[in-house]
């Protein structure tokens, strides 16, 4: 008999998100918990989206606009391309999807690092295909020549998550240039496309030194992906968008679903990309909190990853897993990291000050508590 789940359905963890505060609150019989596990804005949205919305209620009988002509308008004029080089999803998420179905078929593989965004190789799996990790780098970031020496022949698509969720590393234009030219050079009759997802990149803080745009002119098999779900504080909304050449976009466009994006998503995201005030104070925020949260682990004794993006990988040099139990019996839910392969971890999201004065303080009494501050 056939089962009724395929196995390569059947091996996959599931995805494992935050529970939510109200039911960690009730679980637990406490108040006024915060979490730092999702890198979420700890601004909130930004309130140019909240008045677009508002605005855009009472039209919620028609169907959105599914080629996302606003939407599109505006990112094309921000960012200089034609919008025929855009394509937006139901978050970045969907995008990683339709890329994979898309472009895969089967005895192809998609090739990521290990401890990068997990996304991948679930889209990857589940759709049936091979997927292959390399190692991380000895500072926890991608190693380039590690990533390229997994691809083959049969190599589809490589995901590079630019700033990497959940270690924070980032690589700068002159890596990246060089590994898509190695690339090229490997395989110089049908290259693998090359994916840098930049859920992060508004909090970089030097992003000159990467003209990712720019791969995307001058090579044709590149995407670039990009979310409103971080720095612009609508992650409850779900939109992202991603630059690549006609040739792909209009492939992917073949098969999205005709609305993938809601109408209040799609207004709102447009209002949130002209919130340029609500970004300088989110990114503003971050560096301050960046600063803070770092030299206040550190000071505990806790390894911590250089990040350039709204959260830090903290290392505890021990099993996490006990002290993010603690840690959320007091009200501060951070991220475990067992699930990629780095135990000894939390990541932590970066919130406003008097959070993270709490997590540090609760950080410092549950390490004492067992015994190794
Ligand atoms: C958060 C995140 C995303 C974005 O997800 P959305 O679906 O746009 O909310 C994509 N990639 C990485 C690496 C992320 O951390």
């Amino acid at each position: 008999m056939r089962p009724l789940v395929p196995p390569h359905i059947a091996s996959l963890a599931p995805y494992p998100p935050g529970k939510p505060i109200q039911e960690v609150e009730r679980e637990l019989g406490i108040e006024g918990a915060i979490k730092l596990a999702s890198n979420e804005n700890p601004l909130g949205p930004s309130p140019r989206a909240l008045e677009a919305i508002a605005g855009a209620v009472s039209d919620l009988h028609y169907y959105p606009d599914g080629g996302g002509y606003y939407l599109k308008r505006a990112l094309a004029e921000r960012f200089d391309v034609d919008p025929s080089w855009l394509m937006i999803g139901n978050g970045s998420n969907e995008l990683i999807e339709l890329l994979v179905r898309t472009f895969m078929v089967p005895g192809m593989n998609a090739v990521s690092s290990a401890g990068a965004f997990v996304v991948y190789k679930l889209v990857t799996l589940g759709a049936g295909h091979g997927f292959r990790e390399s190692p991380l780098s000895p500072e926890r970031g991608f190693d380039l020549d590690a990533l390229l020496a997994a691809t083959d022949r049969d190599t589809r698509l490589v995901f590079i998550a630019n700033p990497n969720n959940p270690t924070g590393t980032w690589l700068d234009g002159a890596a990246l240039e060089r590994f898509a030219a190695a690339l090229d050079a490997r395989f110089p009759t049908d290259p693998p496309i090359l994916v840098l997802d930049e859920a992060y990149h508004e909090f970089v803080d030097r992003p000159a030194a990467l003209d990712s745009l720019g791969l995307v002119r001058r090579r044709p098999r590149t995407v670039v992906l990009r979310t409103f779900s971080k720095a612009y504080g609508l992650a409850g909304l779900r939109c992202g968008y991603g630059f690549a050449r006609p040739e792909l976009t209009e492939a992917v466009h073949r098969i999205k679903a005709p609305f993938n994006v809601g109408s209040l998503a799609l207004v709102a995201a447009e209002a949130a990309l002209g919130d340029e005030e609500f970004l300088r104070r989110t990114v503003q925020l971050n560096a301050n909190e960046m600063a803070y949260v770092t030299a206040g682990l550190r000071a505990l004794g806790v390894g911590v990853t250089p990040s350039q993006t709204n959260f830090v990988l903290a290392d505890f040099g021990r099993d996490a897993e006990a002290l993010f139990r603690r840690a959320m019996a007091r009200g501060v839910i951070l991220r475990p990291m067992g699930a990629y392969g780095l135990p000894s971890c939390l990541r932590i999201s970066l919130g406003t000050r008097p959070d993270n004065e709490r997590m540090l303080a609760v950080m410092g009494d549950v390490m004492a508590e067992s015994g190794a501050a």
